[in-house]
């Protein structure tokens, strides 16, 4: 093994605060390597989050969006996809099913759209907290600082706006219209606002290098994000990057990993893209160092058109099928799907 790698994962044992360099070191590994960063990754996790796997039921409300994100099948442009909404009283409906099912923790998702206003989704929130014993996610993208306050006083717990990639410059290109520091003051807000808040990346977006990935792990960070959600990029018919290679398997794995081990109490999803490039890939991110898993619990009828990328799992299952497949992955992995809301244990982070 090399010296520096070494170093590096001699540091993320004695749980020393990683720099960037050792991040480099630990993502440029080798097959060898790599199996001593998964193994440490996994006792990092059973150490510091433990045996349970939370659940977190996504519903995929609406694939209307008015951005026009290079890398997502969902933007605007793409004039071929089918567009939905679902209306409120389904959208309630379904986290009902999905809190009956098990999930303690229900995932709103979407396009960024106005058409529902700040007060529709404030009121959706209300109801689904008044009736269920469940924490909310939303994941709507970028919204007014106001928007933001009239969820979370409506009992949003937390809020998914991932960073997508540290470089601004190739988040600017990714992301028309929209900058890298505007992603992050809305983090900011988000946390300010009393959310706990959820980032991500994309692994194998084009132009991304080792640096970017380690820039990206630091970000998580330096922002105390307590929930990072690490995927492969998936390359998308009628985006501007349909011909692109996508994210391996490989890299995403010693992404995450790396991730546990310079936040060794971050939620880390296992993410549906990384399932989609790999039949074994929840089970073996599972392994790596994820301790979530969010089965989709978006009614069949919609999950064809909620097209991000080609391939997805699970597009003719129930939601009943999803939750049954996600607990199957629990047990193959001999863990113990969790019993709470599945808060954070970390709460510190810099505003
Ligand atoms: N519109 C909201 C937003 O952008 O934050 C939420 C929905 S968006 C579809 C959810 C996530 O999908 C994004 O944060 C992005 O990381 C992921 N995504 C989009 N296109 C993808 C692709 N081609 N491959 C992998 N992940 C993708
Ligand atoms: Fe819209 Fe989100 Fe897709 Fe961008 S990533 S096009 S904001 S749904």
């Amino acid at each position: 093994m090399r010296k520096k790698f070494l170093e590096a994962w001699e540091r993320a044992a004695k749980c020393l605060e990683l720099t960037r360099e050792d991040l480099v070191a630990l993502l440029s590994s080798d097959d060898e390597e790599s199996v001593a960063i998964f193994q440490l990754a996994d006792e990092m996790r059973a150490r510091f989050v433990g045996e349970e796997i939370h659940f977190r039921g996504i519903i995929e409300f609406s694939n209307h969006c008015a951005r026009n994100c290079c890398y997502c099948g969902l933007r605007k442009d793409n004039l071929e996809l089918a567009r939905y909404r679902m209306p409120p009283w389904e959208i309630i409906e379904s986290a009902g099913r999905a809190a009956a099912l098990g999930c303690r923790t229900i995932v709103l998702q979407s396009g960024e759209e106005a058409y529902y206003s700040g007060e529709i989704l404030a009121a959706i929130v209300r109801a689904i907290k008044k009736d269920n014993d469940v924490a909310i996610t939303l994941s709507v993208g970028d919204r007014s600082r106001q928007d933001y306050a009239l969820f979370r006083k409506a009992g949003a717990d937390r809020y998914l706006l991932k960073h997508e990639t540290s470089d601004p410059r190739l988040f600017a290109a990714l992301r028309p219209g929209t900058s890298l520091e505007g992603r992050l003051e809305r983090q900011r807000w988000l946390a300010e606002l009393g959310y706990q808040v959820g980032s991500g990346n994309m692994v194998g977006l084009p132009g991304q290098t080792l640096e970017t990935l380690a820039d990206d792990i630091l970000l998580f960070r330096r922002m105390g994000i307590e929930m990072a959600g690490i995927g492969p990029f998936i390359p998308s018919g009628r985006t501007p990057l349909s011909g692109d290679t996508g994210g391996t398997m490989a890299m995403t794995l010693k992404a995450l990993a790396t991730t546990r081990l310079a936040m060794p109490c971050a939620h880390l999803p296992a993410t549906t893209s990384a399932a989609t490039i790999d039949p074994q890939g929840r089970v073996k991110v599972l392994q790596c160092g994820a301790n979530v898993i969010m089965p989709n619990m978006t009614p069949a009828q919609y999950r064809e058109d909620y097209s991000i990328y080609p391939g997805k799992i699970g597009l003719n299952d129930t939601p009943e099928e999803s939750y049954a497949r996600a607990v199957k992955d629990v047990e193959n992995v001999g863990r113990h799907v969790g019993v709470g809301y599945g808060h954070t244990r970390q709460h510190k982070r810099v505003v």
